[in-house]
C-alpha cells in the first residue's frame, strides 16, 4: 500500500518549494504538484490543457472532474510501495472526497497544513511573478482559497489527519519540520 501525504494552505505558503526540497532530500517521495501538471497541459497544447487555461488565468479552480480524473489516473500507477506528496490536491470538499474513496482512501496518512497571514501570502505571490500574479489574481486566488479550500482543514481534522506547521518562517527552518513529519510518517507505515 502506498502513503499519500496531502499538502494543504493558501497559494504562497511554499508547499511546492517544501514538497520540491523533501523529495530532494529523502528517497522514495514522489512530489505530484497539481499546478505544475496543468501549467505542462497548458504549455503542450492538449485538451485538457485548452481547457483548463481560462480557469487558471482568472485564478479560479479547474473544475473537479477534469482533477480528479488527472490526479486518479496518476494514482492507478503509484506503485505498492510509493510515497506520495500530493501538492494542490484536493482543493475543494468533492475532490477531497473522491481521494476518499475506496481507490486510495487508505493511502491518504496525513495532511500538512502550511499557514501564514495573508499578506505575507500576497508579498510572496507579487514577488514570483508568474502569469497569474498580478495583484488582483493574487487577492482572488485567495478569496477561491479562504472560500473553497480552507473547510478541507476541518475535513482532514475530524479524521485526526492534520498536523500545521508555520510558513510564515524561513525555509530552511519549515523544511527541518517537514522533514520530521514526513520521517514519522514512514517509520510508523513500516511498523
Ligand atoms: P498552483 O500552482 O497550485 O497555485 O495552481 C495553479 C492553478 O492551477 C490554480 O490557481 C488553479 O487554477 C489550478 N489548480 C491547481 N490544482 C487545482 C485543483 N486541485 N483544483 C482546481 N484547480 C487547480
Amino acid at each position: 500500500m502506498a502513503v499519500i501525504v496531502v499538502l494543504l494552505g493558501p497559494p504562497g505558503a511554499g508547499k511546492g518549494t517544501q514538497a520540491a526540497a523533501a523529495a530532494a532530500a529523502r528517497t522514495g517521495w514522489t512530489h505530484l504538484s497539481t499546478g505544475d501538471l496543468l501549467r505542462e497541459e497548458v504549455a503542450a497544447g492538449s485538451e485538457v490543457g485548452r481547457r483548463a487555461a481560462c480557469y487558471m488565468e482568472r485564478g479560479d479552480l479547474v473544475p473537479d472532474e477534469i482533477m480528479v480524473e488527472m490526479v486518479s489516473r496518476r494514482c492507478q500507477n503509484l506503485d505498492p510501495g510509493g510515497l506520495l506528496l500530493l501538492d494542490g490536491f484536493p482543493r475543494t470538499l468533492p475532490q477531497a472526497e473522491a481521494l476518499a474513496g475506496p481507490a486510495t482512501g487508505r493511502a491518504v496518512r496525513l495532511a500538512v497544513y502550511f499557514t501564514a497571514p495573508d499578506e505575507v501570502l500576497v508579498r510572496r505571490l507579487l514577488g514570483r511573478g508568474r502569469a497569474d500574479d498580478d495583484e488582483a489574481t493574487v487577492r482572488h486566488r485567495l478569496a477561491v482559497y479562504h472560500e473553497t479550500t480552507e473547510p478541507l482543514v476541518g475535513f482532514y481534522q475530524r479524521q485526526d489527519l492534520l498536523r500545521r506547521i508555520d510558513a510564515d518562517r524561513d525555509i530552511p527552518v519549515i523544511q527541518t519540520e517537514f522533514l520530521e513529519i514526513l520521517d514519522s510518517v514512514v517509520a510508523d507505515h513500516r511498523s
